[in-house]
């Protein structure tokens, strides 16, 4: 089909499409526009990786919009929603407004009203939801993209929540489902009354394969002699030969050390190839890499990258990502160790991809587990990149011909998994039973039932009265915590309840806090921290071996301060439980008592990303707990307060005003402070050239920080550093 041919789209698209070189429409793509994707009909796309869902997605949106209405685009991670905001913002060009929600929707509501389109993570639509964003009613158009996660334990039931609360609230809603390809996609299409296009098409040849002993064996039989030098690993050789061909490799592992561990020894390989521009254009990215943070891994990073090697995993700062991504796609880069992460989305293609670790660790299981073929293919998928190579090439590595043949019959040969909803699991339901009262879906046991009837789990449960039975289970424990109010068959939500939702917490984690709170008269920082580390809500830190008995102690030590009961230690899953949160909950006092940000990295065996990471669930926790306090009318709410800033800001007691300046942060905090200036009405009347010496002599900086802090005359021209202030700060 050609680009003209598409009906309903914006007069200008098909000029647009051409400018990028897009003429004919892909065949998937051909067979969605008959399906009538552009004319507002709903459509699940179950099409391998890189086989243009995001123009299908486009399609929907933009005739949609030109038909006067608005469209939201929810993307799986969070990561990818600042790349589709760009890939969106070309059409801004013919008037179209963009817009991603970063969740807080007081600020961002007005704003997002008047975007055509609007970026956000499920959570964040759910989120919003929750708090009644207005403009949610005025969507015509929802597009959710890998929607086979729905599929993941973790997130995938707020998603099938989501897409069947903005079905409700529009029934017209056109809702488009990108999808890899997968067992179920009717079951998928059924669930949302859509067209199906189902479609193994791919752009460019990929061939698949198994490398064993000295050879690459592929599907087509074909059989590439690979010769390995000495006792290097298979991968070196695959990398070398890759590299012979002038092509890059991705090499999938399975966890952040293996990838560091793989990017460092195949650096070793990269680097005798390297030319002496690539290598002066590899410093450069190596030098903006360090700039980012001054952190082991940034180090480590960068020395991959000087020698054309990189890794890439959810440890990483965004900006270290992108750095990756960017010199990977300009070619500088030959070889990224990934974990599955990247697979999963962000638009790295390779000309060959190893699958190197086919199992990972898996906690629900408690040791190595398979991949599953979904994972697997779409790994596969990031294979070949249409106009630069002749064809891609994935490949898994065996140990022995007997792991040779397991490999094709696992993988190479077969199909997909069918996409299970994973709704029933109980945190999810309990979770989302109290949102559909609270947020007005449901206000009674069969209005509830009647609203789950539309998700996918009701679609594939063939149990009959299982649904019932669950939720009965969840509406119990509601009611026993006083989330919910039951009255006959009548449901609401109490006023706590109500918080609760709004605030997007567990209900669990909700109840743990207010157990916690409504002890206690007072509390230490480490008490709240310990407190928000043991909710669900919480990834804690893992305990490793020796860890146990260390933190036992430390355990005995602080047990005064922790608020609520300590598990005896023979109440084994739960003392340990408690444990890992202790640890979490050291981390984040280690983080308010300005250690630095790579030694705590070290201490506790975690890269820069996660440090950040656990410190921004605490923020977000504390100040939950702030708001519940306050509605309890609890005394303790100013202490959780403080140790809510402590830990946004990453500063002692002493520094809680001078961190909250914009452009101050936790290390400049600590050299203001120690030059005497000790508070916002200090930065206002202190000497200039003391701020300046401070201040390490940055003028913009001093002065930008000086307006920040309310100050009028800001100007640092003719002002000298004072050099006691530099050298007391040192
Ligand atoms: P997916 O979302 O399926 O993984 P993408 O939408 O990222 O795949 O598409 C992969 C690449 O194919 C993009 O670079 C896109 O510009 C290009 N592309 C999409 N449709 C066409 C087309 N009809 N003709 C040529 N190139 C296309």
């Amino acid at each position: 089909m050609n680009v003209d041919d598409v009906p309903e789209v914006p007069e200008w698209l098909p000029g647009h499409l051409r400018d990028d070189g897009i003429e004919e429409l892909y065949p998937p793509q051909a067979e969605a526009v008959e399906k009538g994707v552009t004319e507002g009909d709903s459509l699940v796309a179950s099409v391998p990786t890189a086989s243009g869902k995001t123009l299908i997605a486009e399609l929907a949106m933009l005739s949609s919009v030109a038909r006067g209405g608005k469209a939201l685009y929810i993307v799986p991670l969070r990561a990818l929603a600042s790349e589709k905001q760009e890939e969106f913002e070309q059409f801004e060009r013919y008037g179209l407004s963009v817009g991603v929600s970063t969740g807080n929707y007081e600020s961002e509501g007005e704003w997002l009203s008047s975007s055509d389109i609007v970026v956000a993570t499920s959570e964040k639509v759910d989120s919003l939801v929750r708090n009644g964003a207005s403009w949610i009613d005025d969507l015509s158009c929802v597009v959710s993209d890998e929607v086979h996660l729905v599929d993941d334990a973790h997130r995938g039931p707020t998603l099938e929540v989501t897409l069947a609360k903005l079905r409700r609230l529009n029934p017209n809603l056109q809702t488009v489902a990108l999808s890899a390809t997968v067992g179920n996609a009717e079951e998928m299409a059924d669930w949302l009354d859509a067209e199906l296009v189902d479609s193994d098409w791919r752009p460019i040849d990929l061939r698949t394969g198994v490398h064993y002993g000295q050879a690459l064996h592929f599907d087509d039989g074909e059989k590439r002699e690979l010769p390995v030098r000495g006792n290097e690993k298979p991968t070196s050789a695959i990398v070398r030969d890759t590299l012979d061909e002038d092509g890059s490799t991705l090499v999938f592992v399975n966890s952040r050390r293996n990838a560091e561990g793989a990017a460092k020894r195949l650096a070793g390989v990269v680097s005798e190839t390297l030319s002496n521009e690539e290598q002066e254009a590899l410093g450069e990215v190596a030098d903006a890499i360090r700039e980012v943070s001054d952190t082991d891994t940034s180090d480590d990073l960068a020395a991959a990258v000087e020698r054309g090697a990189a890794f890439h995993h959810a440890g990483l700062a965004r900006d270290h990502r992108s750095l990756v991504e960017g010199a990977f796609q300009d070619r500088l880069i030959k070889v990224v160790c990934a974990t599955p992460t990247l697979a999963a989305g962000v638009n790295t293609p390779s000309r060959r991809v190893v699958v190197r670790d086919w199992r990972r660790y898996d906690g629900s299981v408690g040791g190595m587990a398979p991949l599953s073929v979904l994972e697997v293919h779409q790994m596969f998928g990031r294979a070949g990149r249409p106009g630069l190579d002749p064809y891609g090439e994935a490949v898994l590595l065996a140990n022995s011909h007997d792991e040779l043949d397991e490999l094709f019959e696992r993988y190479v040969w077969a199909d997909p998994e069918a996409v299970r909803s994973k709704l029933a699991a109980e945190p999810a339901l309990r979770t989302h039973v109290l949102a559909t009262v609270a947020s007005g879906f449901a206000d009674s046991r069969s209005s509830l039932l009647s609203f789950l009837e539309r998700t996918l789990y009701a679609t594939q449960t063939d149990e009959p009265g299982r649904l019932e039975r669950v939720t009965d289970d969840v509406v119990a424990y509601l009611v026993a915590n006083e989330f919910l109010e039951k009255e006959g068959d009548s449901l609401a939500a109490t006023s706590i309840g109500h918080t609760v939702s709004r605030l997007y917490l567990d209900p669990m984690s909700a109840a743990e806090i207010i157990d916690g709170l409504r002890g206690a008269t007072d509390a230490t920082a480490m008490g709240l921290y310990h407190l928000v580390s043991r909710t669900p809500d919480m990834y804690d830190l893992y305990l490793r071996s020796g860890d146990r008995e260390q933190y036992t102690m430390l355990a005995y030590e602080r047990e005064s301060e922790f608020l609520g009961a300590m598990p005896s230690e023979f109440e084994d899953a739960r003392f340990e439980d408690w444990l890992s949160a202790l640890k979490t909950a050291r981390m984040l006092e280690d983080w308010a008592g300005e250690v630095e940000e790579d030694r705590i990295a070290e201490r506790y065996g975690v890269g820069p990303g996660d440090v950040r990471g656990k410190v921004d669930t605490a923020e977000w926790l504390l100040g939950a707990a702030e708001r519940l306090a306050g509605e309890l009318d609890l005394t303790i709410a100013p202490a959780i307060r403080e140790a809510r800033v402590r830990v946004k800001h990453g500063v002692g007691e002493d520094l809680i005003d001078l961190a909250g300046v914009r452009g101050v942060g936790r290390k400049r905090a600590r050299r203001l402070y120690e030059a005497g200036i000790e508070d916002r009405s200090d930065l206002r009347n202190a000497e200039k050239s003391v701020v300046l010496g401070a201040l390490r002599g940055r003028r913009q900086t001093a002065e930008s920080i000086l307006e920040n802090a309310g100050r009028e005359d800001t100007s640092m021209d003719g002002v000298r550093e004072d050099p006691d202030a530099k050298s007391t700060a040192l």
